[in-house]
């Protein structure tokens, strides 16, 4: 069996950080990795467990020695994949990688055998009043993020798969049983 790549996608508010949490607790062979980003910490996250906070001259410079699988800019922030971090996990566990949709395909470009999942929402509205709940964000932000999720559902052809967030465990069974089928092919 191989060890797996993941990339799991899909619009802010459609519930893949909880996704992604569960799985981690679930199955003691993946991992997340960690993302880079330029943007101040929210309230509660904790520099190398949400992200590694790095300023904005760390992260070109880190960018312009091949230093991620894939970065971008999102509300005015870098993003970017750490790709030793990736790559030194990847030798002993499977890989989760939370991120954007562009990212996504952008990592499947450097890295072929990554596996691209899609968490879709039931519904807009759904993610509308997820967003809003979660309180984090001003109205402004939450109007620039609901922009964002045409786009991001728009691609979502492009993904190997896509599994529905309506019921949460069986959203998390679904990529479970995805990762277990992509452990046993081209191994
Ligand atoms: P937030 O600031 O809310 O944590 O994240 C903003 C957006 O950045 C989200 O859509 C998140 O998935 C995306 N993101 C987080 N880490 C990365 C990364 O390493 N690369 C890319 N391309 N996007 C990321």
């Amino acid at each position: 069996m191989r060890n797996v790549l993941v990339v799991l996608s899909g619009p802010s508010g459609v519930g893949k950080g909880t996704i992604a949490k569960l799985l981690v607790e679930r199955n003691e062979s993946l991992s997340l990795s960690i993302s880079c980003t330029t943007r101040m910490p929210r309230d509660g996250e904790i520099d190398g467990r949400e992200y590694f906070f790095i300023n904005k001259n760390e992260f070109v410079s880190k960018m312009q020695n091949d230093g991620f699988l894939e970065h971008s800019e999102h509300f005015e922030n870098y993003y970017g994949t750490p790709k030793q971090f990736v790559l030194n996990k990847l030798v002993t566990n499977d890989v989760l990688l939370e991120i954007d949709v562009n990212g996504g395909l952008e990592v499947k470009k450097n890295y072929k055998d990554a596996v691209l999942i899609m968490i879709l929402p039931p519904s807009v509205e759904e993610v509308k009043r997820r967003l809003i709940k979660r309180g984090t964000e001003s109205e402004e932000k939450i109007n620039l993020r609901m922009q964002r999720i045409d786009y991001e559902l728009g691609k979502s052809n492009l993904y190997d798969y896509t599994v529905v967030n309506d019921d949460l465990l069986t959203a998390v069974k679904d990529v479970e049983n995805i990762i277990k089928l992509e452990k046993t092919n081209n191994s």
